[in-house]
């Protein structure tokens, strides 16, 4: 039902809706923010900060979640079109 009216209201305005499984996206190390894509859930040291176990990248918990679900995103839109 909500996804429905999504899709429906990202069409009406001509964009692109893409379905992300959020899993681990707020607990992997950011390739495209220069992060080593590393994936542990030791990473989230608190609620506003990322920090990588492994490579110490840092940046704020959200900001990393929202680039990794884009991210996840664009690959599965990629998968599509090469289908
Ligand atoms: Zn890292």
């Amino acid at each position: 039902m909500f996804l429905g009216i999504l899709t429906h209201m990202a069409e009406s305005a001509g964009r692109e809706l893409i379905h992300v499984n959020p899993a681990n996206t707020s607990r992997t190390c950011p390739p495209s923010m220069g992060g080593c894509g590393h994936v542990s859930g030791d990473d989230r040291v608190t609620q506003a900060g990322f920090v990588c176990v492994r490579c110490g990248f840092t940046a704020n918990a959200d900001v990393v979640g929202a680039i990794n679900v884009l991210r996840a995103g664009l690959v599965l839109r990629e998968t599509a079109q090469a289908a």
